[in-house]
């Protein structure tokens, strides 16, 4: 029996975070999905299947187990489901996962490229993101894909070709700020080689160090 005042507040988390990660323009419409682990329960809170990231509600929100089964809910479960469920089966680390469609990496990874870690905080805080093309099918990546890029126990971002983005933490907010810094990154890339490019410029060196204790220890 899951304890439903943890029940309450990991939706209450939940709801809050979906808000900020709508309110910046990371997700809009009913894409993308985000989730987070009930402590002791083999179990997750997710968002359902049509239901956008400003609209998640304590009545709207699913309760599903580890072992795949949907607690009673009125809501279709979601199509990242499965990825989401084998994040949390294959890393005990992870508490908590955001996905979603954030254009400027989106429109990175549906180029081929990976974003560069080309910040000093990119580097601290991800070291680098894997792109993980579409499934064999060509359509969109499941647990097949994404798993085993992340049982390297390193890697807390990578970004889905043609589709978008994956942020995952010991909490739903550390989940979130990856998903903002990856768009930051990209942003920030973009405007770095277009400006590049109308200047005819060479790419310069990227940060070897995240922080200055790193490198004043490198
Ligand atoms: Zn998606």
């Amino acid at each position: 029996m899951i304890d439903q005042d943890e029940i309450f507040e990991k939706k209450s988390d939940l709801i809050a975070i979906a808000r900020r990660c709508f309110q910046q323009g990371l997700q809009t419409n009913a894409g993308g999905n985000l989730s987070v682990r009930i402590e002791n329960a083999e179990a997750i809170v997710i968002k359902p299947s049509g239901v956008g990231f400003n609209e998640c509600t304590h009545e709207n929100l699913q309760i599903v187990h580890l072992d795949g089964t949907i607690e009673a809910s009125d809501y279709k479960p979601s199509k990242d489901l499965g990825f989401h469920l084998d994040l949390y089966r294959i890393r005990d680390d992870i508490n908590a996962v955001v996905h979603c469609h954030s254009p400027w990496a989106t429109g990175y990874a549906s180029a081929g490229l990976e974003i560069p870690c080309l910040t000093v905080q990119t580097i601290e805080k991800i070291g680098r993101m894997p792109l993980i093309p579409l499934s064999g099918k060509g359509g969109p990546q499941t647990e097949v894909e994404i798993s085993p890029v992340f049982r390297d126990e390193s890697v807390v971002a990578a970004v889905l070709a043609n589709h978008g983005t994956i942020g995952v933490g010991s909490t739903l907010m550390k989940a979130q700020y990856l998903a903002e810094i990856i768009e930051e990154t990209a942003h920030i890339a973009f405007v770095r080689d277009t400006l590049l490019a109308a200047h005819g410029a060479p790419k310069p060196a990227a940060p070897k160090f995240g922080t200055a204790i790193e490198a004043a220890a490198g």
